[in-house]
């Protein structure tokens, strides 16, 4: 049997409306901005999340790491949580493509750096000797991330995303918001997507997660800063040829958003389901992430995953005590329901 894969939301296969739309893309070359296809992935996004202009890009990681070297110059430090996705998962590429520092703070169980740690920061970094000296450092940049994955998916809310973009406003910082499962925030919460992105100077989302898109993230921002995205995404190596052909299925992955709501009611039945067995430590979850704790299970991380291997379900280990499931478009209730009975056998 083909194991319940609740490794993370990227596993999914692409439906055959998405395959379809793949056959009849109108295609030009986007190098020179001329796929329709694109033109149109890139209006839809932008408009739905009420700014100006956005950027296709291969992938979320690049769309990062172009942003932040929009906004920034080298050596300047960018602000952002200790548990955040560009600060851990992206194999540090952030350093080496735009040479800046990363000032990680402990932005709390909701992963948000807070409006007074923001000030803590920028005080300690420029007040030896004075913020006019040669010792000096800059902050170039505030990043925050909606949903945040390794917290356990929570979704934050736009008041306290805006309470941290505005206090970096007050002292010059403009701030990216990594949005990849921004999608799934806005689902759990009831809340339009633009009401999120209106603090952000920037903002990611993938089509690639929860929406089931092959491939595919933008960057959305205002003009000027698409602009200058365009070159940085050129310098980086992601402009594209025909890229309407991979853009085609991330149009159709838009009528995807609704149905999120699925995998977060399947995320909540799963937890409630394995909180059953002992030791178990199940966090609640706000959209599709589940993290358990298993420190009092008695077992090393990478045997426990080798365990739920052999029960027939994946899941992902983040720390050695710590392990992530995603719910996605390719599981249902009765995989969710097989998932619990098989973990329960096994512990
Ligand atoms: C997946 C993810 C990314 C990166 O997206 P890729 O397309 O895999 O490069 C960035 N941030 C967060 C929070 C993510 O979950």
């Amino acid at each position: 049997m083909e194991p319940i894969d609740l490794r993370s939301d990227t596993v999914t296969q692409p439906s055959n409306e998405m395959r379809a739309a793949v056959i009849n893309a109108e295609l030009g070359d986007d190098s020179y901005s001329e796929d329709p296809t694109v033109k149109k992935l890139e209006d839809r996004v932008a408009d739905l999340l009420g700014r100006e202009d956005a950027l296709y890009f291969p992938t979320g990681t690049m769309a990062n790491q172009a942003a932040i070297q929009v906004h920034t110059d080298p050596g300047e430090m960018v602000i952002c949580d200790e548990k955040s996705h560009i600060y851990r998962s992206e194999a540090s590429g952030i350093v080496e493509w735009t040479g800046v520092q990363l000032y990680p703070i402990d932005g709390g169980d909701r992963g948000i750096p807070r409006p007074e740690q923001i000030k803590i920061a920028n005080e300690n970094l420029n007040t030896p000797p004075d913020s006019s000296s040669t010792y000096s450092t800059n902050i170039g940049l505030l990043t925050l991330e909606n949903t945040h994955n390794a917290r356990g998916g929570l979704a934050i809310e736009p008041g306290r995303i805006n309470d941290s973009t505005n206090t970096a406003a007050q002292i010059d910082v403009p701030t990216h918001l990594d949005g990849a499962r921004l999608w799934n925030a806005a689902v759990a919460l009831d809340i339009p997507i633009s009401k999120f992105t209106e603090g952000p100077d920037s903002v990611m989302v993938s089509l690639s997660k929860g929406l089931g898109a092959p491939v595919g993230s933008l960057l959305v921002g205002d003009r000027i800063f698409i602009e200058e995205a365009r070159k940085v995404r050129k310098q980086m190596g992601g402009a594209m040829g025909q890229a309407g052909i991979i853009a085609a299925p991330g149009i159709s992955s838009l009528n995807n958003i609704e149905e999120l709501e699925k995998d977060h009611r399947n995320a909540a039945y799963f937890a409630a389901g394995i909180s059953e067995i002992d030791n178990m430590i199940v966090q609640n979850p706000e959209t599709n992430i589940i993290i358990v704790d298993i420190s009092d299970i008695g077992l090393a991380g990478e045997e426990f995953i080798e365990r739920l291997r052999m029960a027939g379900v994946l899941g992902t280990l983040l720390g050695d005590h710590l392990v992530r499931f995603v719910t996605h478009r390719d599981i249902d209730k009765d995989d969710i329901e097989i998932a619990i009975e098989h973990i329960k056998q096994v512990f």
